[in-house]
């Protein structure tokens, strides 16, 4: 900028130089041709009196002492009688002569006229004598272009010597222009040294730089209001221009996409997650058609929701929320076995009881055989009604049991209740049921508690060895409240450990454990836990009796 500013400064003073000279010079000119006009006038009219009173005999002295202007003796017919320059009878007739015509028509003529040859100008005055001849004087002096060309070396001399002034000049004042604008502190413009003209540009600075750094404060809170939200949600979020490269992404983004990126942003979207559901997804939200799909990255299931984002009509991006549905999906998962299962369960019995009774109305049956019949029929019943009763359990833990009112419950009691009901069972097969005691309180459901101990209880009896024994101990330690049920049964091998508490699931029964089971119990048991924020844990070595833990987080 400095260099333009200096530049112009040189050119502006130069042109102005050149131009005011040349507009002095023809002024100067055209005063000076006015003047040389009338010095001819006067001239001529002195010449002509003379001719007038000495006649050829004025011109002929002339001849040895020539004046500084022509003169031209012409007669009416424009023969060329005397010249002072020339030789007249070389000379062509003058009457074509614009002077010369004036002067015979009007006794005064006068022209101007430029000569290429020589580049000069000359000019003519003519006047009629008495005798009808016509006396022409001319004074030729240089064209106004031959004039200024003479004056171009010094108008060059002058305009350099302004231009190495004016570049120096200017070189200082732009220094001093320039300067205080450089020093200019952009980020506290009012600090800065400056002269008086820029101060509003200053004030002016300070206060945009205010309206700005409030504004970056602004989007930089709503960035860190957005970060804190999306990176708080459940769902992955993922923002993508229309290159598909990643403008915004949340860390669940990443987490459910299963990528490992660390700084996603401007990559494209297609690195994160390689699937072709994904792909698929992001293709067709740039191509502008909302999609929804469900892909499965490792062992979770991830449904993926992908729009395009338009402006006006044309799709500049896309937003995909990501969602894990595992959940969801094992629950539906769970549900439909729940239902195949249930099926099935309710089929087995209600088969048999069909058959007996069919034999017996058919009286197919012999006589004595029909109380067997009957009891078989009794058995199945009963199997059914502790079917549908533990099927009701679950299904009211499932559906009502969060929004059932809390009360404590006194454990230590609760355990002996549950003993007094087993001890009938447990002494037909002359096993010992023995509660070291002790007291623990716990605000919960009492009847959930109660099917949970006594679920666990009844398999302890249930899948114990004749003669055998069950242990209970109830302790409070760690602000938790732990009820360990100890038998000496056939155990729960490890393979088993882990299913054993899914519904309907039943252990090998060709390890000699108690038939009749509906598979349930266990998963009661952990409902009902989970429902009072406790677990269930199942400890065995799988020969030789296993150790059933309820733990309750204390009141
Ligand atoms: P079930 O009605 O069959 O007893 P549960 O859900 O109560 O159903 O138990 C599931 C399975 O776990 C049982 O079939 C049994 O094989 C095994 N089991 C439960 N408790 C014990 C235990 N104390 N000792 C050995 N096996 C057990």
């Amino acid at each position: 900028m400095r260099r333009r500013i200096l530049i112009f400064s040189c050119l502006m003073a130069g042109a102005s130089i050149v131009l005011t000279a040349v507009l002095i010079y023809m002024a100067v000119y055209r005063n000076f041709a006015g003047l040389l006009r009338r010095e001819i006038a006067t001239e001529s009219d002195l010449i002509a009196a003379a001719v007038e009173l000495s006649g050829h005999d004025y011109l002929k002295s002339l001849e040895a002492n020539p004046p500084a202007v022509r003169i031209t003796l012409i007669d009416a017919e424009g023969t060329v009688l005397f010249d002072s320059g020339w030789d007249p009878s070389g000379m062509e007739n003058h009457l074509d002569r614009p002077e010369v015509r004036s002067a015979l028509e009007t006794g005064v003529g006068e022209d101007a006229r430029f000569s290429r040859t020589i580049s000069r100008q000359t000019f003519y005055r003519a006047q009629r004598l008495g005798d009808g001849r016509v006396l022409r004087v001319a004074v030729t002096t240089d064209s106004i272009f031959a004039s200024l060309l003479g004056l171009a070396l010094l108008t060059a001399l002058i305009a350099s010597g302004v231009f190495v002034s004016a570049a120096v000049i200017g070189t200082g004042v732009t220094r001093r222009i320039v300067e205080p604008i450089n020093r200019i502190n952009l980020d506290r413009p009012e600090e800065s040294p400056a002269y008086d003209e820029i101060a509003p540009l200053l004030s002016r600075m300070k206060k945009q730089n205010e309206i700005i750094s409030a504004q970056i404060d602004e989007i930089r809170q709503r960035q860190i209001e957005f970060r804190a939200i999306t990176d708080n949600m459940r769902e992955g979020l993922l923002l993508l221009d229309c290159d598909a490269r990643v403008l915004s992404c949340n860390k669940n983004a990443l987490r459910l996409l299963q990528s490992n990126a660390d700084d996603p942003v401007g990559k494209n979207a297609l690195a994160l997650n390689r699937s072709e559901t994904f792909s698929r997804a992001v293709e067709r939200a740039l191509a502008g058609i909302p999609s929804e799909e469900l892909t499965t990255p490792g062992e979770r299931y991830l449904q993926i929701f992908a729009n395009p984002v338009r402006d006006v009509d044309v799709v500049c991006g896309a937003v995909l929320v990501l969602l894990d549905v595992t959940e969801r999906e094992d629950r539906e998962r769970l549900r439909r076995e729940f239902t195949a299962n249930v099926s099935h369960e309710l089929k087995t019995p209600l088969t048999a009881i069909s058959g007996y009774a069919e034999i017996i109305a058919n009286e197919v049956a012999r006589h004595e055989d029909i109380p067997r019949f009957a009891g078989c029929i009794y058995a199945e019943a009963q199997r059914l009604i502790t079917l549908v009763g533990d099927i009701m359990t679950l299904s009211r833990l499932d559906e009502g049991g969060v929004r059932t009112p809390r009360e404590p419950v006194d454990l230590g009691h609760l355990v002996e209740c549950a003993i007094q009901r087993t001890r009938a069972a447990a002494a037909k097969r002359g096993i010992e049921v023995a509660f070291s005691g002790g007291s623990a309180e716990i605000n919960g459901i009492i009847r959930v508690i109660e099917e949970a101990v006594a679920n666990v209880l009844d398999n302890a009896v249930k899948y114990n060895v004749d003669g055998g024994s069950v242990s209970i101990a109830l302790a409070e330690k760690n602000g938790e409240i732990t009820l360990e049920i100890t038998d000496t049964g056939v155990g729960i091998p490890a393979s088993e450990q882990g299913r054993i508490f899914e519904r309907f699931y039943r252990a090998d029964r060709s390890r000699g454990g108690a038939e009749g089971g509906t598979g349930l119990g266990l998963s009661i048991a952990k409902h009902a836990m989970k429902l009072h924020g406790g677990r269930i844990e199942v400890k065995s070595d799988g020969k030789h009796g296993s150790t059933v833990t309820l733990t309750f987080p204390a009141a």
